[in-house]
């Protein structure tokens, strides 16, 4: 996940900070240093550092720091609340047009994810009831098409071509009509990306805004490139005009500098996060959430909107009682795993948990070691899956014979099938009363 180095040097940071039951002008000033340092190595624009760093320095150096019991505490609540604030402090909710359809335009350079993350936003809107139609735009790249017809056909959503040979507003236009007879009360269109910004696409860009007036234009960067999302965001909005970010590839191992610039460099609300390539790999953008996940403090509210998307409420219910009974068995872990692979990998779900990230840098949880645990409930005779308590060690050889694993792999993990009883009951107390949701209701 992105940030996890910033995320670390905060800490360490605060946790000197927090040492010190007094604070002095110059405590303040040296710790600022290094927040000032850790933002620039993340990739955050120069301009915004210094003066996030101002702003701080102002609202820490005064009384109601200086003199509190838990000045170290109240340094922490102020980065919070600017790093907050540097984000767009609210959430920025995608709007809808009076009259049907809502059309918007997705952006972007090539790479940036924007057919994926076209897919990503109609999948969801499809989700919360709407009735979305894709709109291939992009009549350059010879897969484009082909690349939105199977994205489109993953979700089951309606996808509009009218070949490379038509220019892209006229197939924007007849797309919108095309929209009103079959009743489709979103639209979305996917344009064509170029590697680097030039003049012939923001023309093109700018000739369908002109005729079509979309609800919103939609500018999908990717997270990877740092200091050139930002600089990508601040030309695509000086020419065209844009409506919000979308972020994509926080997954990976970005530094996470733009997350935190580009709001503040061009004013206008990151709206969505993309943390993945499946299509379901898309959060809402909340800058409170982000904050306390960058400053390590987890984000279990996310954790449990993913969870309660992605986890069957009946089944949870079902789970919790067997829990309760003590019935819980080989089948049932396996199928909660498999529910729980459903949210992301691993190290995502962990970075949700507060105080997770710096644990998590001494326990490798792998993903591999899940599939290794699968093998070996696969191994099991479905007498054994239904009663843990038949294996027994020639039980045990069989399984890790069978398996291809070692028996000391068989025996850690019947022993951590014991501990994750208790971890799953936790998780599976946080399900209670979900239901499915989608990302716009
Ligand atoms: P486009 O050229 O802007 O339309 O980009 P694509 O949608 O074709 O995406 C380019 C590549 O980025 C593809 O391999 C996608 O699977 C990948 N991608 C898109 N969004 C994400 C994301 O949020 N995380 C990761 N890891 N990969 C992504």
């Amino acid at each position: 996940m992105a940030f996890e180095s910033l995320t670390d040097k905060f800490q360490n940071i605060f946790s000197t900070l927090k040492k010190k039951g007094k604070l002095s002008e110059q405590d303040v000033k040296l710790a600022l240093r290094e927040v000032k340092l850790a933002l620039l190595e993340a990739d955050v624009n120069f301009k915004v550092v210094k003066k996030f760093v101002k702003d701080i320095r102002e609202r820490a150096i005064g009384h109601e720091v200086m003199e509190s019991l838990t000045p170290g505490q109240q340094v922490i609540k102020i980065v919070n609340e600017e790093l907050v604030k540097l984000m767009g402090e609210e959430k920025s909710d995608l709007t809808f047009s009076k009259e049907s359809p809502t059309v918007y335009m997705m952006v972007g350079l090539q790479g940036a994810g924007k057919t994926t993350t076209t897919a990503k936003l109609a999948g969801n809107l499809k989700k919360s009831g709407k009735k979305p139609l894709l709109v291939a735009c992009d009549v350059y790249r010879p897969a484009a098409i082909k690349q939105l017809q199977v994205v489109g056909g993953q979700i089951d959503v309606p996808v509009f071509t009218m070949g490379d040979k038509n220019k892209p507003v006229d197939i924007a236009k007849a797309a919108i009509e095309s929209a009103g007879k079959n009743g489709n009360n979103v639209v979305i269109i996917d344009t064509a990306g170029r590697l680097h910004i030039d003049e012939d696409m923001m023309g093109e860009l700018i000739e369908i805004k002109e005729n079509i007036n979309p609800q919103e234009i939609l500018l999908v960067v990717d997270a990877m490139t740092g200091q050139d999302a930002v600089n990508v965001a601040e030309n695509f909005n000086d020419k065209i005009g844009i409506d919000g970010v979308i972020l994509t590839k926080l997954d990976g191992d970005t530094r996470g500098g733009s997350a935190l610039s580009v709001r503040a460099v061009t004013n206008k609300p990151i709206k969505f996060a993309c943390i993945g390539e499946k299509l379901t790999d898309i959060e809402v953008f909340h800058p409170e959430r982000m904050a306390s996940r960058i400053l390590g403090m987890g984000d279990v509210l996310t954790l449990i909107e993913k969870a309660s998307e992605a986890i069957d409420a009946k089944k949870a219910a079902e789970m919790e009682r067997k829990f309760r009974k003590a019935e819980f068995t080989f089948d049932d872990f396996l199928e909660q795993m498999q529910q729980v692979k459903k949210l992301g990998s691993i190290g995502d779900i962990m970075s949700m948990i507060p105080g997770m990230n710096k644990q998590m840098k001494d326990v490798e949880i792998d993903d591999k070691e899940l599939s290794k645990v699968e093998s070996m409930i696969y191994s099991m005779t479905l007498e054994e899956r239904a009663n843990p308590a038949l294996i027994n060690p020639s039980r045990k050889r069989r399984i890790a014979n069978g398996s291809g694993n070692h028996i000391q792999d068989v025996n850690r993990f019947i022993k951590q099938f014991e501990q994750s009883k208790k971890m799953m009951k936790q998780f599976s107390g946080m399900m209670k009363g979900k239901g499915k949701k989608g990302l716009f209701n």
